[in-house]
């Protein structure tokens, strides 16, 4: 039996999603853009996403070769990039099979693929690390590498890279990564590609035949200290409802630790979300979310299933009343400054017992 009474969920704008999508990929003409869905869509649901881009986008892109096979279970029949590459020798065999376009970035796997009995002759993309050293293999060792794939493989071939700052618009070392890889490529009859959002949006010059798009796609902007030159969409919105309502005394605490004192006659709403659903420990009181229209601050710790707030000041609100957490009328971004972290890290771990629904 499926039965929901807590009436969480994380709405998804699938409209919105792929408005985001031709927005984005539009500031791009020349390349093809690839949609990231790893991280079961940034939290939004891997197939469900991946079904509505599928006839969209050129490619998907996913973290490793698991979240490819789901999708291909799911009847997704796009190619699809494998971000980290094989983590497995065997992983080259279901690549061959199931269109799969492996990111290669260490010796370890040219190893699985040279000695390999079988042609292996899917698109063969090769990282290279320009200054971000967390994958990839330095610029200067690319043309050996290149010699030891076979002819249809160098014909087969997109070198790519990921840049560390894109975000920040004057910082240089976009640039420096963006030399770095150009000049590696024009020795080769290779394709390119280096842009995430942040790439896509403020560094033109970074456009390659691919561009690998993440977080813009989900209408959440990749910066934190300004705002997107174009108007994206969030596409989740998450909600719970609230489940108590109480009248506190000056001098009474709230919740575990007793971290909130009341310093004034103040009215405390209980709302069904918490930690188990994604909704972080770590937020401090003050943090945002916004009931009937209104905003009103977290007050005391968050617990598992549950946060407390001060709706005090608000209108009226009664037992059942829908809260958003962050989404369509309350940015992540906004939410995310309160918790010190981003974004991507809220969306990413909104957890399973959340069931997400989706909009057209
Ligand atoms: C996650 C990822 C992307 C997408 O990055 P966004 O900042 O979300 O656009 C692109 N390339 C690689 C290699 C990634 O791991």
């Amino acid at each position: 039996m499926s039965y929901q009474s807590r009436k969480n969920q994380a709405v998804i704008n699938l409209a919105a999603l792929k408005q985001n999508y031709q927005k984005i990929s539009a500031l791009a003409p020349q390349s093809e853009t690839i949609a990231v869905i790893k991280a079961n869509s940034y939290g939004h649901g891997l197939t469900a996403v991946a079904k509505h881009l599928d006839k969209i986008a050129p490619a998907l892109a996913v973290a490793f070769i698991d979240e490819a096979i789901t999708l291909r279970s799911a009847g997704i029949n796009s190619p699809i990039l494998i971000l980290e590459g094989p983590l497995c020798e065997q992983d080259f065999a279901i690549a061959e099979q199931e269109n799969f376009w492996l990111m290669l970035h260490n010796t370890v796997q040219l190893n699985w693929l040279t000695k390999r009995s079988a042609p292996f002759t899917q698109k063969i993309w090769i990282k290279v690390d320009t200054g971000m050293h967390r994958l990839g293999f330095a610029p200067e060792n690319i043309p050996k590498i290149i010699k030891t794939l076979d002819n249809e493989q160098k014909n087969n071939l997109v070198l790519c890279t990921h840049f560390s700052s894109a975000e920040e618009l004057d910082n240089p070392k976009t640039l420096a990564q963006i030399t770095s890889l150009h000049s590696v490529a024009e020795l080769f009859p290779c394709q390119t590609s280096l842009a995430n959002s942040a790439g896509i949006i403020n560094w033109q010059q970074s456009h390659g035949d691919y561009n690998r798009l993440g977080i813009a796609l989900y209408g959440a902007n990749p910066a934190t200290s300004y705002d997107l030159p174009m108007d994206l969409t969030p596409v989740m919105t998450l909600q719970s409802t609230i489940i108590a309502l109480r009248d506190l005394n000056v001098g009474d605490k709230v919740g575990y630790g007793e971290i909130w004192q009341a310093e004034r006659p103040s009215r405390i709403a209980t709302i069904a979300i918490g930690y188990a659903d994604g909704y972080p420990r770590c937020a401090k009181a003050g943090t945002p979310v916004l009931i009937n229209g209104q905003l009103a601050p977290l007050a005391g710790r968050v617990s598992m299933d549950m946060i407390t707030v001060d709706v005090t000041d608000l209108k009226p609100v009664k037992i059942g009343d829908m809260v958003e957490l962050w989404g369509e009328n309350l940015s992540v971004e906004t939410v995310a400054k309160h918790l010190d972290t981003i974004n991507y890290e809220l969306l990413t771990r909104v957890s399973a017992r959340v069931p997400r629904v989706y909009r057209t």
